[in-house]
């Protein structure tokens, strides 16, 4: 009997709220009362779907692959860090299935910014729309989210990888 090597990764990420004037999402700058606070553009759906992706080939985390304590992604577009983990993926013969992504916030609204988010992550993995997923929830007002304190952001990945499962893994 022929098993498919399909593997699943998540991810999880959070970045918290400083004065500014703008939010990046899954690739997409949103104006917004404030920014999130991180190295580098502190993407954080973007930083959850890096580790997602790079969990189905056992490839580390992003902290593994961009060390906070160099300096050279300070500011860094984060859809560098998918593209990277996408590489690795493609390289070990990887084809990704589909991702998806939650975004855990209070504000800013996503919904209206679905769409180009979508269209952001096909074009960074060269995915088709029907393949990626962006859903939203808030956090019902409940802890550091619900008081408006940060974003969170959950991933998972599948990717079917070349070969078989046998019995040795
Ligand atoms: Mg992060």
């Amino acid at each position: 009997m022929w098993f498919p090597d399909v593997r699943t990764g998540n991810g999880y990420d959070v970045h918290s709220f400083e004065p500014g004037e703008a939010v990046w999402l899954c690739g997409v700058e949103i104006p917004h009362s404030q920014k999130l606070n991180g190295h580098s553009d502190a993407d954080v759906g973007l930083h959850a779907l890096t580790d997602a992706l790079l969990a189905t080939c056992g490839a580390g985390d992003i902290g593994t692959h961009f060390p906070p304590s160099d300096p050279q992604w300070r500011g860094a577009a984060s859809r560098i860090f998918v593209a990277h983990a996408a590489k690795i993926v493609r390289e070990r013969g990887g084809r990704i299935a589909n991702v998806d992504v939650t975004l855990i916030c209070e504000e800013p609204k996503i919904g209206p910014h679905r769409a180009a988010m979508t269209q952001a992550l096909s074009d960074m993995l060269a995915l088709s729309a029907e393949r990626i997923s962006i859903k939203a929830t808030t956090n019902e007002r409940l802890g550091f989210i619900g008081r408006g304190e940060g974003i969170a952001a959950i991933a998972t990945a599948s990717v079917v990888y070349p070969g078989e499962l046998t019995d040795r893994g």
